[in-house]
């Protein structure tokens, strides 16, 4: 497995571990599905994961018809989760986000996601405290939402100058890779390609977070655990600053 493959397991793995210790009420599971909109984002290397998995269940026939299906309805990527930080620490307006695409996931089956064990963080990291078919709307801790967005920025930060967008747009994107090969020959055609990744960004480092006081020490917490893990011998902190 690849050292960028690698970083990103550790990464959600960690945090997996850090929201369990959080013992907060998650209504969260396999075969809930309100909150499985179109428009999940994701990092190239979250998009290879998701390959590997399909390559390994002999799901390509099914994973290329899903994306087949239909247009992501995402609109041009205009800010990564990096780079609106970076935009925020430097004072910027961040107002005139993208509009969120609507519609339901590509990759449901009835009402469960048919790449559950390979679904990208931001489908993780969406963790309800209220079931939303009671009361139409998710409830989400906000420390857990501050953890999830430095994961995010973590994540992006390991596929810097790669695809980062939309989760349909990003696999399009990538089908052209040779281990893909078997999907994209069932693929509609390149334009399919084409257009997503004209709508595509690209990751870029980890300029900083944005935390205030009171999330400092909790989040801190979980980002010391992912940084003190080792791959190879090597500190991931130290992987992730280039040493
Ligand atoms: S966020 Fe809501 S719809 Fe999505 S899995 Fe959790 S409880 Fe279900
Ligand atoms: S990838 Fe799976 S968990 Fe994520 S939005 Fe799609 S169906 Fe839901």
């Amino acid at each position: 497995m690849t050292l960028k493959k690698q970083l990103t397991h550790i990464i959600r793995r960690e945090y997996q571990d850090w929201f369990e210790s959080q013992g907060l009420p998650l209504q969260c599971g396999k075969g809930c599905a309100t909150c499985c909109s179109v428009n999940v984002k994701t990092t190239s290397i979250e998009g290879e994961l998701l390959y590997d998995f399909i390559r390994e269940q002999g799901k390509e026939q099914w994973f290329a018809d899903c994306l087949n299906t239909g247009q992501s309805g995402a609109t041009p990527i205009t800010q990564t989760t990096n780079g609106f930080a970076a935009s925020c620490l430097a004072g910027e307006d961040v107002s005139g986000a993208e509009e969120p695409g609507r519609g339901r996931c590509i990759f449901l089956m009835g009402e469960t996601c048919g790449v559950y064990e390979a679904r990208p963080f931001s489908c993780r990291c969406f963790v309800s405290t209220v079931l939303c078919q009671s009361q139409s709307t998710a409830e989400v801790d906000q420390i857990v939402l501050t953890a999830s967005t430095v994961v995010m920025q973590l994540l992006e930060h390991v596929a810097q100058r790669e695809y980062w967008g939309n989760l349909q747009d990003v696999l399009l994107a990538l089908s052209d890779l040779p281990p893909n090969k078997k999907v994209r020959q069932q693929l509609g055609g390149l334009s399919l390609e084409t257009q997503a990744r004209a709508r595509l960004g690209s990751g870029q480092p980890i300029p900083g977070f944005l935390l205030d006081n009171k999330e400092y020490d909790t989040v801190m917490g979980l980002l010391a655990t992912i940084f003190n893990r080792t791959i190879d011998g090597k500190r991931v902190e130290d992987i992730l600053n280039g040493k």
